[in-house]
């Protein structure tokens, strides 16, 4: 049986490993040791600090006392560095320059939600929708999981299903979009398993994952003739398109999707090409297609 927690882990697909593509990691490992940099050079720039200061210390006192605070702790622990240092860095320059910058907008924000709309993506950490997409706060309610897989109706509760009633019939969003992405380990965890049903393991990951056997089944149905890595890679767009149907399952997002209310879209992150390619599920030709097991999509767009 394959170990899959370290492939779940890692970035195991060969896929991923081309020259080419290995040149572009590294052109992206460059830029996030500037990305570093910058958020460094910020921590210590006291004089583009001290102007961005006054501005915001005009309207906000009590919230820049905060700040001055903690600079004084930070001014007392100036030995060692710790992953914790640079993300207290990070919260101090969001609050500074985007919360207090825009301080109107995030004291409506804190009254009040009314995203447009709900995005189920994966919890690896290379993905997150807020980075690739610039979703800003109140703008999507989000739902991370293993392979961001949407469970169908009858599968009980879930973490993942208790956001779906509350994005759709408390908030009212107008769209679902469910991405999925490519090297997902979750995926691939789910193509090794040997049992279509499940190996009647104890491993949450395979207990989880096993949510996507419909798509894992029709993989091997039809891509079986392609190299194990090409499988994995048909089973990422193949679970989207059967957690679109499965979101059809709930009552009451069918309901909104029927009057118009509520669109389900589906997108993939390629983040070795970095290309996102996205769709749209339709409605009244998947239903008149009598057949469950089928989608139709309409408004594919590729952007690269
Ligand atoms: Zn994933």
């Amino acid at each position: 049986m394959a170990n899959l927690a370290p492939s779940f882990v890692s970035s195991p697909s060969d896929s991923c490993r081309g020259s080419l593509r290995t040149s572009r990691i590294s052109a992206i490992k460059l830029k996030v040791r500037e990305t570093e940099q910058t958020h460094l050079n910020l921590g210590s720039s006291s004089r583009k600090k001290q102007g961005l200061r006054m501005n915001a210390s005009k309207e906000t006192p009590e919230l820049m006392q905060g700040i001055r605070k903690d600079e004084c702790k930070t001014a007392e622990q100036t030995e060692g560095y710790d992953s914790f240092s640079e993300m207290k860095q990070r919260f101090l320059t969001f609050k500074e320059k985007k919360y207090l910058g825009n301080l109107e907008f995030y004291r409506r924000l804190a009254k009040s939600q009314a995203p447009e709309f709900m995005v189920i993506a994966c919890a690896d950490s290379r993905v997150c929708p807020s980075v690739i997409l610039g979703l800003e706060p109140g703008e999507a309610f989000m739902v991370r999981n293993v392979a961001n897989l949407v469970p169908p109706f009858e599968s009980g509760p879930s973490e993942t299903n208790a956001a779906l009633e509350f994005a759709v019939n408390s908030l009212k969003v107008k769209n679902i979009l469910v991405s999925g992405h490519s090297c997902c380990g979750g995926i691939r965890a789910l193509m090794s398993m040997e049992n279509a049903d499940g190996d009647n393991s104890s491993s949450f990951i395979k207990n989880w994952v096993i949510v996507g056997k419909n798509a894992r089944l029709s993989t091997k149905e039809a891509a079986s003739h392609l190299s194990f890595d090409q499988q994995c890679r048909h089973c990422e767009k193949e679970s989207v398109n059967r957690s679109l149907l499965n979101l059809l399952t709930y009552p009451w997002i069918e309901e909104q999707v029927m009057r118009g209310n509520l669109s389900l879209h589906g997108g993939y992150y390629d983040f070795v090409d970095c290309t996102f390619e996205k769709w749209t599920l339709d409605y009244y030709k998947t239903i008149s297609r009598g057949n469950k097991d089928m989608i139709a999509v309409k408004g594919r767009s590729f952007w690269s």
